[in-house]
């Protein structure tokens, strides 16, 4: 199964990826943690892509569009996977739908995450990320049983820079500005579903998953 979260920074998409891919047996595809992980290493992809990740705008369509098509091309992928933080603007959803094109395959399903935006601002600056693995939790809807520590691994826990309050709004209004062409190109498609995303994350993990399953 190929899959597509689409929603704003904070509706969940992270959180249900990693719900899918227990169940269904495939990757997480997240740019954002291909993009921070390289940033660790100080890679080349990690020193380009820094400032633009530190102030909230969008990295240059190529490098995301070279680190899809170079992930999607590896083994764990044959079966499917979940794009999570991809595409996000119109150009990455024309350059998907060529690779697709060129491999033979198609996504199975568009699942775009809705939120009401006041419930955002809460959502991202009570967000914690384990360090090690990943896992994510939030210090009042999901707080990790230990303080500090990562349930899954008992990493360390910590706030991304771009979760802070200043550049939160920086990366809601680049959200909004793409968000209604890529509902529009996708809704072409047929395989586009929205998916009420305020309510708890078991409610939102039910309706995913029927819509997976149907
Ligand atoms: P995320 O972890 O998905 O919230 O992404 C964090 C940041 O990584 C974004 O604010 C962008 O700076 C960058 N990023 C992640 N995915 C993309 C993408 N598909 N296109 C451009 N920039 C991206």
């Amino acid at each position: 199964m190929k899959l597509i979260l689409l929603g704003p920074p904070g509706a969940g998409k992270g959180t249900q990826a990693k719900y899918i891919t227990e169940k269904y047996s495939i990757p997480q595809i997240s740019t954002g943690d291909i993009l921070r992980q390289a940033i660790k290493e100080q890679s080349e992809m990690g020193k380009r892509a820094k400032s633009y990740m530190d102030s909230g705008s969008l990295v240059p369509d190529e490098i995301v569009i070279g680190i899809i098509n170079e992930r999607m091309a590896q083994g764990d992928c044959k079966d499917g996977y979940i794009l999570d933080g991809f595409p996000r603007t119109l150009a990455q959803a024309e350059a998907l739908s060529d690779s697709l094109q060129a491999y033979g395959g198609d996504i199975d399903f568009v699942i775009d995450l809705k939120v009401d935006p006041d419930q955002l601002v809460a959502r991202l600056t009570g967000r914690r990320v384990c360090r090690d693995c990943g896992q994510m939790f939030h210090v009042e809807y999901n707080p990790s049983k230990m303080m500090g520590q990562c349930d899954k691994c008992g990493g360390p826990l910590y706030q991304r820079d771009d979760d802070m309050p200043e550049t939160i709004l920086k990366r809601f209004e680049v959200y909004n500005q793409q968000a209604k062409a890529l509902e529009a190109y996708y809704s072409k498609t047929g395989r586009y579903k929205s998916v009420d995303a305020s309510g708890s994350l078991e409610d939102v993990r039910s309706a995913v998953l029927e819509i997976l399953d149907s």
